[in-house]
């Protein structure tokens, strides 16, 4: 014992990030944009085989159906800021990272039942926010051949999609550039010890004044460190390319049902919504959903799948994601739930995370998203 005690490592930072995910590299960075020193520690490789590798990158009105809800107005608020955090991070990875306005279209078939019922509720939407600018029409014009007539679909203009996996290799980058350090492995323990937290690897103690989590869906493992529990429902999402059939930036949403996203000379297909299934990877179920979709609106479009792949989303009942201090001596952050929106909310959400760790006012209310909020955190002993 005294012998492999001896061995351990000793390392201190400012800061420690647990999941190397959008989320956790975003607070990565922004830490280190405020000079701290900053570890992130990912049980798997850091930007690869999670969430944010496995997204499609939109930003769309759609995503966030709770119209001047607190999640709308942070996904807004923080979309805005997007522009500028991008080319921060483009700048000084060298990395370019695409983000385009090519705009949505939504197409409802109202020759199926829920077709109209769908589009309504879109409707409903869209006119409580008078922001939103839109036109109606058909069809998409570059669908004409496609699609049958008895579609209506609407068009909003001023929506983007950035190209995800650019945005975590550059991010990564940019994270390096300014001296971030990184573990690979598993944590074997992690320890609350009141003025500091201690985390405990193979070989090594890393001690931190504050300790950032951010483990997407699987936060709960992390959690019970600390005595709590977050009933965290995963979403499994499975993903297909496609030759680009179509000759437009934009991308297209078939009721809730299927999504085509440009990304260079192929789409992207997306996606399936598998509730409360954790097993990773991309099956026959995948595959035989994507197909039967894109043919049930688009019978004579070739379904030839290029790469296929498969991610866990999270989310908690209420909706909203979790974001805030989890202990007494507001030491533990944890930042997580984030859903389908996890790209469109990172620049906001790290900027409030490195807000409350430097105990200034969060840029965004966070009140709705409080750890401690019914239905959230709760203790298990
Ligand atoms: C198919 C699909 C399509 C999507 N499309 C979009 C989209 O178009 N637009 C959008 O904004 N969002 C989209 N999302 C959602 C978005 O991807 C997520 O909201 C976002 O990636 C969440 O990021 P995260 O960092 O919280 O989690 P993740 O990306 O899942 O990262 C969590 C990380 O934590 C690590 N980890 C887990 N447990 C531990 C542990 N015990 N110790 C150390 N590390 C650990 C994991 O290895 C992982 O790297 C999509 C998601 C999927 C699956």
């Amino acid at each position: 014992m005294k012998e492999s005690r001896a061995q351990m490592k000793e390392s201190r930072v400012d800061t420690l990030i647990i999941g190397g995910g959008i989320i956790g590299l975003s607070c990565a960075l922004e830490e280190l944009r405020r000079n701290k020193s900053v570890c992130l520690i990912d049980r798997s490789s850091i930007g690869k085989n999670n969430a944010s590798w496995a997204a499609a990158g939109t930003m769309v009105v759609r995503d966030v159906k709770k119209f001047f809800s607190p999640l709308r107005r942070m996904y807004v608020q923080s979309v805005q800021m997007m522009p500028e955090w991008l080319d921060f991070i483009s700048k000084n990875s060298q990395i370019e990272i695409p983000f385009i306005k090519g705009g949505c279209y939504y197409v409802y078939d109202f020759g199926r039942p829920e077709g109209e019922s769908e589009y309504k509720i879109l409707f409903s939407q869209v006119n409580r926010e008078l922001a939103s600018d839109y036109t109606e029409m058909t069809r998409p014009p570059f669908l004409e051949n496609y699609l049958p007539d008895t579609c209506k679909t609407v068009y909003f203009p001023n929506e983007y999609y950035l190209d995800n996996r650019a945005l975590l290799k550059a991010i990564i980058k940019t994270c390096d550039n300014l001296g971030l350090s990184t573990r690979e492995e598993q944590i074997e323990g992690v320890e609350d010890q009141g003025e500091r937290i201690k985390i405990t690897l193979r070989n090594e103690n890393i001690y931190a004044q504050h300790c950032v989590i951010t483990a997407g869906a699987w936060c709960g493992e992390l959690l019970k460190y600390f005595n709590y529990a977050l009933d965290i429902i995963p979403v499994k999402g499975q993903m297909v390319t496609i030759p680009k059939f179509y000759d437009s930036p934009a991308m297209v949403f078939f009721h809730r049902d299927l999504y085509m996203v440009p990304r260079q000379n192929q789409l992207l297909l997306g996606s399936t919504q598998e509730r409360r299934v954790w097993e990773e990877g991309f099956n026959d179920f995948g595959e035989q959903y994507l197909r039967n979709t894109l043919h049930k609106y688009m019978a004579n479009v070739k379904f030839e799948a290029i790469q296929k792949w498969a991610g866990i989303r999270s989310i908690i009942k209420d909706r909203y994601p979790v974001m805030g201090f989890i202990n007494e001596n507001k030491s533990v952050i944890i930042s997580t739930a984030h859903y389908k929106v996890g790209f469109a909310v990172a620049p906001l959400c790290a900027t409030c995370m490195s807000q409350l760790i430097a105990n200034e006012e969060p840029a965004f209310d966070l009140s709705a998203f409080n750890p401690q909020r019914e239905k959230a955190l709760y203790p298990t002993s």
